[in-house]
């Protein structure tokens, strides 16, 4: 069948400008039979792998070998590779030289690392603003409410740091969220943190797609990001910060790796990284997020640019439709990266976001995004309307201005039905 994209890099017509990501524009069908070029705005979901990532397990896979274990020449090159990638996300998130990079499976998986690796009775406080990643893994957690603006958010989680119990303190935060694509402040909640004696994790997911961030000069101690939505596959994330209390809580999985000696009792590894690296890990995927880490770092001035050209041109459209109400915590000025999430009178969010599908090409997300109680609170003033979920676009490397166009142009259909 006749399903050749409208637009190829072979043709010559539209060149991604800097790095670029496999799978743009791809043939999907729709509703008449037609093929038209997919317009992915579900980045914040999953990111398309970018060229270099593909290239970097290309070149890794002739070598593809045990880690750690194999005395072999290729084993060798693996571990190399894989030990030479935990260098390249310290640098890419600014860690200083002995903070502890942890390979996981996602963010997921690193936020119930760090909350198995918290002192017993540690204070937790988090927003209830939080992806349910970052929400849910606390044994004992205060819940502050959505604040109503940055400065808030900050004195908020002040009082409640300051009002814990004594032990340590934890403060878990976003860096950008899943909903609105809102900043969080979180270089000013570092500092907050700092004074009232408290650490700060920040939940880097949606943050590190689109900026850079270096924990160093920011005051983190801990960040948490997934492979997949940087840009790299599944399967590969992060847990990067201070070591001391990952070295001092029992391994996260026990096994091969996490053991330093066996016999009749068994001695820990006692570097974090080994601690909690138990059994043979994603080494294929741990390289492919380290590219993607790398190419992004080379990046970030024509990245963030383009970003913000196409997250104002959506935006300005969507304001300019008055049936599509925008998601927005602290409202039209705050600063935000590319996820826009919103609500269209007359459509629920689910027959909206199939239909775009189904008739337009335009792949989109609806729901609550992992984040019930944050949804909730936007979503509100609607619940007499009985409306609770929404419709999310998200944008990255790969999305053109004719995939916002053509979204804007189809809610403008669809609102008019
Ligand atoms: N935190 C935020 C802000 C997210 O957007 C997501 C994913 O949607 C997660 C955490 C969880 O990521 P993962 O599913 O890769 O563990």
């Amino acid at each position: 069948s006749a399903v050749t994209p409208a637009v190829t890099r072979a043709e010559g017509v539209r060149v991604q400008p800097g790095p670029r990501v496999i799978g743009v524009d791809v043939p999907v069908p729709v509703r008449d039979g037609r093929h038209v070029p997919y317009a992915n705005l579900d980045y914040a979901a999953s990111a398309p792998c970018l060229e270099a990532v593909h290239e970097a397990v290309t070149r890794a896979l002739p070598y593809y070998s045990s880690v750690h274990r194999g005395a072999g020449y290729t084993s060798q090159v693996t571990t190399g590779a894989y030990e030479e990638a935990r260098e390249t996300v310290r640098s890419f998130v600014g860690g200083w030289r002995r903070s502890a990079v942890v390979f996981t499976r996602n963010t997921t998986d690193a936020m119930n690392l760090l909350a198995h690796a918290v002192p017993t009775g540690t204070n937790v406080v988090v927003f209830e603003t939080e992806h349910h990643a970052s929400l849910l893994p606390w044994k004992r957690a205060v819940r502050l409410p959505a604040p109503a603006t940055p400065a808030e958010a900050v004195s908020a989680a002040d009082r409640a740091l300051r009002e814990s119990p004594v032990g340590s303190r934890l403060l878990v935060v976003t860096g950008a969220s899943n909903v609105t694509g809102e900043l969080w402040p979180i270089g000013e909640l570092a500092r907050v943190a700092r004074r009232n004696g408290a650490r700060i994790a920040v939940d880097a997911a949606q943050l590190v797609p689109h900026r850079p961030i270096d924990m160093t000069s920011l005051g983190l101690d801990y960040v948490a990001f997934s492979g997949h939505k940087l840009y790299a596959p599944f399967g590969a994330g992060v847990l990067a910060g201070r070591a001391d209390w990952l070295r001092a809580a029992p391994p996260y999985l026990k096994g091969g790796g996490a053991s330093a000696s066996v016999g009749r009792t068994t001695r820990w590894a006692a570097p974090a990284e080994q601690r909690h690296e138990a059994g043979s890990p994603n080494v294929l995927g741990v390289i492919a997020l380290a590219a993607a880490c790398e190419t992004l770092s080379d990046a970030w001035e024509s990245v963030a640019a383009r970003e913000e050209t196409l997250v104002t041109r959506l935006r300005s459209g969507l304001a300019a439709l008055p049936s599509v109400h925008e998601l927005s915590l602290w409202g039209d000025r705050a600063p935000r990266v590319g996820i826009v999430s919103f609500v269209v009178d007359g459509w629920n969010a689910r027959d909206l976001a199939l239909t775009l599908s189904e008739e337009y090409g335009i792949g989109v997300r609806d729901g609550k995004f992992c984040a019930h109680p944050f949804v909730g609170h936007l979503l509100g003033g609607d619940r007499a309307s009985g409306r609770d979920t929404a419709v999310r676009a998200s944008l990255g490397i790969g999305t053109s201005e004719e995939h916002i166009d053509r979204l804007l142009t189809a809610l403008g259909e669809l609102a008019a039905r």
